[in-house]
């Protein structure tokens, strides 16, 4: 979801813009906009479903997961995913 110049988060509906400093913001959404395609024969029926959420929203939801979310980062340097 976009309004003007923010980003809400599709659950809270809070501004996902991260506050670096006093004077600059930016949005910290790599990772948090999520677009499933769900396939046929399940309740969303071949559905592309797109929705943000914020940091918090995020910590949230992984928390109640039973099996832990794999959490991975890019190597600055050789640009490679790895493991966290
Ligand atoms: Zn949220």
């Amino acid at each position: 979801m976009k309004i003007e110049n923010d980003i809400l988060c599709n659950k809270c509906g809070q501004s996902c813009k991260v506050l670096i400093d006093a004077e600059h913001t930016c949005f910290n959404m790599e990772g948090l906009r999520a677009k499933i395609r769900a396939g046929y024969g399940s309740q969303f029926d071949g559905s592309i479903l797109k929705f943000d959420l914020c940091d918090d929203c995020v910590a949230e939801l992984i928390k109640t997961f039973k099996i832990p979310v794999q959490e991975t980062e890019y190597d600055l340097f050789t640009g490679e995913e790895i493991l966290r």
